[in-house]
């Protein structure tokens, strides 16, 4: 068993996800989480870009999810826009709503990516639920005294992976 905060991938951007990428590590599905994956966080500005690359992602028979820990009414707003279903306050990393997700897209764990900019809520969730998980780098720095702290000891956990992100912050 892979070490549950392990990410798969890292990567710098969602837009790398690509139909090729997806194939390539034979992968049906993404689960995403919104804030500082998708958009940047508390951000309800013009989000174009993103939304023609998950009309790209289902328009090549990928399926998408959104699985989003900020209120009901923000993923409300943004799900619409996106195109595709999920859920706000999911719990993330409670693997509860990892596994509802996968059943909505009707697919097994392992032809799911969970993709994500935190790894103790969308990697070590997407790893407890046996799905393939990609680490993005955060759209924007939050600053936020405890997401500074989570991400002073992401960095941590990993370099032990040999994962060296300088950018990441
Ligand atoms: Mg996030």
């Amino acid at each position: 068993m892979k070490p549950l905060l392990r990410p798969d991938d890292l990567i710098a951007h969602v837009s790398q996800i690509t139909p090729e990428f997806l194939a390539a590590r034979g992968l049906r599905g993404l689960v995403l989480d919104l804030d500082n994956t998708l958009i940047p966080y508390r951000s309800y500005e013009d989000a174009a870009e993103m939304i023609a690359w998950a009309a790209d992602l289902r328009g090549a028979g990928i399926g998408l999810y959104l699985l989003s820990n900020a209120t009901a009414k923000r993923a409300a707003f943004w799900l619409p826009k996106l195109g595709f279903g999920g859920v706000g306050m999911a719990g993330k990393p409670n693997p509860r709503a990892f596994r509802r997700a996968l059943h909505t897209l009707g697919l097994p764990a392992h032809q799911v990516a969970m993709v994500g900019d935190q790894v103790f809520t969308d990697v070590l969730g997407g790893n407890l639920t046996g799905m393939h998980t990609v680490l993005v780098e955060p759209l924007i720095d939050n600053a936020l005294p405890h997401t500074r702290l989570a991400r002073m000891v992401e960095r941590q956990v990993l370099r032990r992976y040999g994962y060296d992100w300088q950018a990441r912050r």
